[in-house]
């Protein structure tokens, strides 16, 4: 029977797609393929990742075949043999998911290695030293990598065998010496785990590919896909591949590449170089590497085909890449390719470059940014002016974008507790470990004492889009003292510094920030690019003036919700809001009401000031009368006073408004239909706003008046008809020929079911997804905090739906909605407000059901407008 193939060589993998290779795996392949020096190898496919959590964590037999028989080819070619006591074959095994995942199995390197194949390799290469560092080496990556034991006992032996005799570095110790840690380390390991190293080659592979599936389903890995929205059904492959030796003497050497420049973008070959060491020791942070100047030095033949490699490279895959080499007796292997992490600066300048330099176009430089760090270009950066009167304290590399202050945290917990605590931290570390993910979340920057540029620290922060620093060799941290020494100061968890992630900088105290520049330069040219190809217009939700500006100037196309609320929240207006609340009588109520209306008219003249001849669409009030009444017993009794009533009576009125489910309660136009003279205050003021700032600019107004929580046509009548009464007597006593629009959110089931007969009276359509997500889920937003995190464990849910929109439940609502709505009216203008509005995953959904705009907070506009056209870019519509 022909069998399903599940592992790959990579000459024969070749355009299988990372879905099934995994990244590094589909990098693999593709250099095999344009004939890019690699070592022979296979990948287990991400197939097998299902196959094996089936078969209650277990390689099925017939996988564990297909693996022996692609050993059996790499044997073949490599001439070497698995095991063998003649030209032992050694192989590492690396995992390699769909997306880089942090979190994921480390790799382990040397694998094949016994007291047979370590002689046979010590007798080939003439180099038992080799030999033996290789054995001791992969004896710890197993032991700590596959079988999941913590590695400071090891590390222990080696640093107090390196003090002994007086070593600095790990190349000192010599070949006796290494020979007497593999007997102590095999011994340990018989001591843990109550059985001898394992001694089959074959047993070890089979060890290390099954943990590295088992490692899909760590901690680690599902906090980071949680983060990153990647889902747990995709699952890893596995890479196999034979070993190249960087650890062979000082022709052989390892090292890391970026073809441009991770941090600025700058068109030029950033990297880092390791003579006689293993891959490991650069990734893991546990050796500084050297200057790529270093190999040009010592072998400068590799340093040109290296440099002409990397060209090759970046130019079939057209974007910046990230590269792993090692070199083996002054041979050159690369090990690993991809597509750059990059800072969004560096993003912006590449993109814009690579559309110069003719490699891509303008839809492609588009689509390049990516949209969920985007924001981080809005981020402020240090005052320049500040900067040059300060000098220092340390300078590391700046391996991620933005500055941050705040004071030291020693540890990944205590960062995130003293940020829950209100508090400002920079996580101080000797270097990270994935661990402390959590602690890098809640920091305003990070700072490490030792790696380079793609150690974890730096490749994690670049990942977030945080601010840090690392191999800052100058600070001496130590987490058990807490303190971080540089030069004869000590600094404490009291101590405030701020690290610059631009140019690597370190200073005392805190230092002033200042915002960006959004017109000039990369980003005014990508934006300009951006909002030529969205179909998506964006609108900004804004109630005041200020956000408005900013929103403009963020590039916002009008106000899609002004919540109203905050507008009555303000100290001087809360307490004519509470009289009117409390009136007994519809008099009472309107002299109270009469009090607020001059100031929300102002309000709304500054804000149609602000946007100009963009549209401002205003909410009628929604939340919950009961939010806006006094609790403390001072204030009640002024309010007794200033009413005439009795404190009790004050109280009785607020416990008569106090609601068992307030958010399904008496709120939204539930409002305007028991109170309609606030509704009729509200359009008033929103009329003679837009009436006066039209005479005033000689430009007509056209308001928005969006009536909250609507369930069916019926209702919507009754409160436009409270609405037009109001706004033609008033627009018909100005003498202007002014238009207004009137429509509504749809944020309940019911109205959304009903879309095709409230379409017949309203203009518009407003999603507003807070609550049509609450309604449709059937809990509250406020109180899901508490059950989430369950949910997300056992990968019920796998996003936050007030965050992203749920597009299988609430999507389908909203689908059914705009087709119902435009069958009734089919010019129904129809948008979204709410916090999916800004977020890139949701954009992408309310492109693809025409939707005319989304609407989101100030900051989040960019973002949404680079969104709507990655979106409009990858899913053309119809026109
Ligand atoms: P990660 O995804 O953490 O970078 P990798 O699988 O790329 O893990 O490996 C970690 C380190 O080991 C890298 O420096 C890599 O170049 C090196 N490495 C992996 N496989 C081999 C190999 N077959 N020969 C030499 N070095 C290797
Ligand atoms: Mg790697
Ligand atoms: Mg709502």
């Amino acid at each position: 029977m022909a069998e399903k193939k599940y592992v790959y060589a990579f000459e024969d993998a070749h355009g299988l797609g990372r879905e099934l290779l995994g990244g590094k795996g589909a990098g693999l392949a593709e250099m095999t393929h344009i004939g890019v020096r690699i070592p022979e190898g296979f990948t287990i496919t991400t197939e097998v990742c299902a196959l094996f959590y089936e078969s209650g964590k277990k390689l099925p037999e017939y996988i564990v075949e297909q693996i022996f028989e692609a050993v059996k080819v790499i044997e073949k070619k490599t001439g070497k043999v698995f095991g063998g006591s003649h030209n032992p074959l050694l192989v590492s095994v690396r995992s390699g998911a769909r997306a880089s995942m942090p979190g994921m199995m480390d790799t382990i390197l040397n694998l094949g290695l016994n007291d047979e194949t370590v002689a046979a390799l010590a007798k080939e290469t003439g180099n038992e030293r080799f030999a033996m560092d290789s054995f001791r080496r992969f004896i710890l990556m197993f032991t700590n990598i596959a079988k999941g034991h913590s590695r400071e006992e090891m590390d222990k032996m080696l640093a107090d065998l390196k003090e002994k005799n007086g070593y600095k570095l790990d190349t000192e110790v010599t070949t006796e010496q290494l020979k007497d840690l593999v007997t102590r380390y095999k011994a340990y390991y018989k001591k843990t785990f109550g059985e001898d190293f394992p001694s089959d080659p074959k047993e070890q592979l089979l060890v290390a590919v099954s943990a590295v599936f088992k490692s899909w389903d760590n901690p680690r890995a599902n906090v980071y896909r949680m983060m990153n929205n990647i889902p747990y059904s995709w699952g890893t492959a596995v890479n196999v591949q034979s070993m190249a030796f960087g650890n062979k003497g000082e022709t052989s050497g390892t090292g890391v590449a970026f073809s441009r420049d991770p941090a600025t973008g700058e068109n030029k070959i950033s990297a880092e170089y390791l003579p006689n060491a293993q891959g490991e020791d650069v990734v893991a942070g546990i050796r500084t590497p050297l200057h790529i100047d270093e190999l040009k030095a010592r072998m400068p033949k590799v340093y040109d085909e290296f440099v002409k490699t990397i060209k090759i490279m970046e130019n079939h895959y057209r974007d910046m890449q990230d590269m792993e080499f090692t070199v083996e007796d002054g041979v050159l292997y690369f090990l690993q390719t991809r597509n750059g992490k990059r800072t969004p600066a560096a993003a912006l300048k590449i993109a814009c470059d690579l559309v110069d330099e003719g490699l891509i176009n303008e839809k492609e430089a588009v689509c390049r940014i990516d949209a969920m760090s985007f924001d981080k270009l809005l981020l402020p950066g240090f005052d320049k002016q500040v900067l040059k009167e300060t000098t220092p304290i340390a300078k590391g590399l700046a391996a991620g974008p933005g500055a941050g202050t705040g004071a030291i945290a020693f540890t990944a917990e205590e960062a995130e507790a003293r940020k829950k605590a209100g508090e400002k931290v920079i996580l101080v570390r000797a270097e990270t470990s994935p661990e402390d993910i959590v602690g890098m979340v809640a920091a305003q920057g990070i700072l490490t004492m030792r790696g380079g540029m793609t150690s974890h620290a730096a490749v994690v922060a670049r990942g977030m889009g945080k601010c840090c620093v690392c191999g800052c060799s100058a600070a001496i941290v130590d987490e058990h003292a807490r303190t971080v020494t540089i030069g004869d100061k000590v600094y404490t968890d009291k101590d405030v510094i701020s690290v610059d992630g631009n140019t690597g900088n370190v200073y005392f105290g805190s230092i002033k920030t200042v915002e960006p520049d959004l017109t000039a330069g990369y980003f005014g040219r990508l934006m300009s690019w951006v909002d030529e190809y969205r179909d998506l217009k964006v609108r900004t939700n804004a109630d005041t003036p200020l956000d408005a500006k900013q929103a403009k100037i963020f590039g916002a196309q009008g106000i899609g919700l002004c919540r109203t609320e905050h507008m009555f929240f303000a100290k001087d207006r809360i307490f004519s809001m509470r009289k009117m609340i409390l009136a007994d009588t519809v008099e009472e109520r309107e002299a109270a009401l009469a009090e607020i209306e001059p100031m929300q008219q102002s309000d709304f003249e500054s804000l149609y000031e602000v946007m100009g001849d963009f549209n401002v669409n205003v909410r009628l009030l929604d939340p919950p009368l009961h939010e806006f009444l006094p609790q403390e017993e001072g204030l009640i009794e002024e309010l007794a006073l200033a009413t005439k009533k009795t404190v009790q009576q004050v109280k009785d009125r607020i416990a008569e408004l106090h609601e068992a489910n307030p958010m399904m309660g008496h709120r939204g136009c539930r409002l305007a239909v028991t109170y309609p003279e606030i509704c009729r205050m509200q359009t008033s003021a929103i009329i003679k706003a837009a009436i006066n700032v039209s005479k005033k600019t000689g430009k007509l107004v056209e308001p928005e008046i969006m009536v909250p929580l609507i369930l069916e046509e019926k209702e919507l009548k009754f409160v436009k008809n409270i609405i037009c009464q109001v706004a033609d007597e008033l627009i018909a006593t100005s003498g202007l020929n002014m238009k207004y629009h009137v429509g509504t959110m749809i944020e309940i089931p019911r109205a959304a079911l009903l879309s095709d007969e409230i379409a017949k009276e309203a203009e518009f359509f407003s999603f507003g997804t807070n609550d049509l997500t609450q309604m449709t889920f059937g809990f509250s937003r406020d109180d899901a905090g508490k059950f989430l995190p369950a949910y997300y464990e056992n990968k019920i849910l796998e996003e936050d739906p007030f965050k992203t929109l749920d597009q299988n439940g609430v999507g389908k609502l909203i689908t059914l909605s705009v087709k119902l709505g435009r069958a009734t009216r089919p010019n129904l203008h129809i948008g979204v407000c709410g916090e999916t509005g800004g977020d890139p995953k949701s954009i992408e959904f309310y492109h693809k059901v025409g939707l005319d705009y989304v609407s989101c907070s100030p900051f989040r506009v960019p973002v949404a407008r680079l969104a709507a056209a990655q979106a409009a870019i990858l899913f053309p519509r119809k026109k």
